[in-house]
């Protein structure tokens, strides 16, 4: 499984820089300190993580403890694993032996949302594990189209109405339907124009109050889907969407290929939200339950 991390990784740009300074500093000097703090900071891993890690590391120089590169490696995969353990929560869609257990999905148009949602349902059907997608993002008609295919691929039925019908409906009578079938998880969609703020956050109210009329509980885990190419902006994000309507976990897409994939740690230290999943390319198993030392694994030469 780690395997898979470093072959989908490697390639980063984020990777790339640090096989770059490992390559071209045999010797561990500050001009390798130096590179080694802009290459995190460039990949957005934010100030005070950088700085925090570069320091260690520079007093641990100073004191001769590193014979050579390989042990300042391991040094340095040791401070980055520790950054990231605390979010490695795994979300456990057959806690308490809910039926359905209710994921909302939240983000802004364009992150993966949708993509994330199919690789979901390919997951969980693959865990022997009955699944139900509502189309809660009735704004846009490709995206209805887009989560119809994923079902049709993985098995799974899609509840959804004409395009510009109430979004809180659809995920109401989804709801309603997956009770009725004794479905185990209910993934919903929602819309994700940010030029509309307001209005977006409003319907997000208002899907959780609807919900909540069902279930009390519902939804058992709102899933914020950050993507990981935008950096310093996906913290943002985070910001906005935690208080419109609460954030219990994040997805982070788009890890593979990116040169700011460091958001990850900015992420951890800024918000401590559980990283449930991260998306390491398009493929329906690129999606993987987030794993600290395999993600820190994959980015290390
Ligand atoms: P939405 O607007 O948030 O629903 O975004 P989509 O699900 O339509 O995804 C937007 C684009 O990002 C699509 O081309 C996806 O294939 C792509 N995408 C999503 N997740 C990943 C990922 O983890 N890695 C890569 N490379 N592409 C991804």
């Amino acid at each position: 499984a780690r395997r898979g991390w470093r072959d989908r990784l490697a390639g980063s740009g984020f990777a790339r820089g640090l096989a770059s300074i490992f390559k071209r500093h045999p010797v561990l000097d500050e001009a390798f300190l130096d590179e080694l703090e802009t290459c995190l900071l460039t990949a957005d891993v934010g100030v005070a993580t950088t700085t925090a890690i570069v320091d260690e590391l520079r007093r641990r120089v100073g004191k001769r403890e590193f014979a050579e590169a390989g042990a300042l490696l391991d040094a340095l995969r040791a401070e980055l694993v520790a950054r990231l353990k605390p979010v490695e929560q795994p979300l456990d869609v057959g806690a308490g032996g809910r039926k359905p257990f209710v994921i909302l999905t939240v983000g802004v148009n364009g992150v993966g949302k949708t993509t994330t949602i199919g690789k979901l349902a390919h997951r969980y059907k693959g865990e022997f594990r009955s699944v139900l997608l509502a189309a809660g993002d009735t704004f846009r008609a490709a995206a209805v189209e887009q989560l119809q295919t994923w079902g049709t691929r993985n098995a799974v039925s899609v509840i959804a109405q004409g395009s510009g019908a109430d979004s809180a409906s659809v995920i109401f009578d989804a709801l309603q339907t997956a009770r009725s079938r004794g479905t185990d998880v209910l993934i919903a969609d929602t819309a994700g124009r940010l030029h509309t703020q307001g209005g977006l956050m409003d319907e997000l109210a208002k899907i959780r109050r609807v919900l909540g009329k069902l279930d009390p509980e519902a939804p058992h885990e709102v899933l914020l889907v950050i993507d990981g190419t935008t950096g310093q902006n996906a913290i943002s994000q985070v910001r906005t969407f935690r208080e419109a309507i609460g954030v219990t976990g994040l997805v982070v897409t788009k890890l593979d290929g990116t040169a700011k994939g460091g958001v990850v740690f900015a992420l951890a230290r800024e918000f401590g939200l559980p990283i449930r999943y991260v998306g390491l390319g398009e493929r329906a198993t690129d999606l993987r339950v987030f794993d600290a030392a395999a993600f820190v694994d994959g980015l290390l030469p």
